[in-house]
Parts: structure tokens; C-alpha cells; sequence
């Protein structure tokens, strides 16, 4: 291996990956967070994939998020991190279930302190491509 690790590089997020990344990082950028629909099958997907996990059908469609509300159903305390969010730590990370679209999961920092599980939180994206790009805020 040669050359900068790729994850150290500035906006490295938003240029590496497989096609649907590189797609969900273009979409985030132009201000939608997009999850994926199969055609067959109708199960929506996130993290964005070149497949359905479901029924295997590829060539997915892109659905933006029109409410990003959220349960939050697990979270954990990062205490020690790099790259990106080292400058941060500690940090939550929040696994949130999309309220409009049951079953759907994100994983995501948490802007504050740690939530109770069970507690609301929304998606807020900002393309920042050095960083996720998006994140969960608290909202009660
Ligand atoms: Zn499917």
C-alpha cells in the first residue's frame, strides 16, 4: 500500500467507495439523504448498497428522506476515536429508526450529550464531505 491512507484524506468520504456511496455522497451534497427502494420487492434500504438484501434485485431506486424524525434504539459513547471526529471525543453514536420509514436504521453521531433509548432524534445532513455528512440531534 502506498501513498495517504484513503480515510485520512480530506474528503475522502465523499470520494471513495463503491458507485452507490459515491451516488448517496452526491445526492447528500445537493441536500437529500437518500435511502434505496428495491423495485421488486418494495424493502427500503440504508445503507445505500448495489442490491437488496431482501429478494437480490440490483438497480435500486434512490427515496430522499422527507422527515427524518427518529426512535432512538441503541446508542453507545465513543471515547476514543480518529481521523475525522478525533477533535470531538467523547461523542455519542445513535442507531436511530427512521419514523416514516419503519424498519429502516441509521447509524450516526449524535450532536449533545447520550439519549435515553426510546428517545426522539432527527437526521440533520450538511454534506460536509470531511466529515459523515450527516448526524442526529435531540429532539424531544
Ligand atoms: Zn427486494
Amino acid at each position: 500500500m502506498s501513498g495517504r491512507p484513503l480515510l485520512d484524506a480530506p474528503g475522502a468520504l465523499g470520494e471513495v467507495g463503491p458507485d452507490e456511496t459515491r451516488e448517496f455522497r452526491a445526492r447528500l451534497a445537493a441536500g437529500d439523504f437518500c435511502l434505496q427502494r428495491c423495485h421488486g420487492c418494495r424493502t427500503e434500504h440504508f445503507p445505500p448498497g448495489p442490491a437488496c438484501w431482501r429478494c437480490g434485485q440490483v438497480g435500486l431506486e434512490w427515496l430522499p428522506v422527507e422527515d427524518p424524525s427518529a426512535v432512538v434504539r441503541s446508542a453507545v459513547t465513543i471515547h476514543r476515536s480518529f481521523m475525522a471526529f478525533a477533535d470531538q471525543v467523547p461523542y455519542a453514536v445513535v442507531l436511530g429508526e427512521l419514523r416514516a420509514h419503519p424498519g429502516v436504521r441509521v447509524i450516526a453521531r449524535l450532536a449533545g450529550e447520550a439519549v435515553p433509548i426510546g428517545s426522539g432524534v432527527e437526521l440533520v445532513w450538511t454534506g460536509d464531505p470531511s466529515r459523515a455528512g450527516y448526524h442526529w440531534e435531540p429532539r424531544p
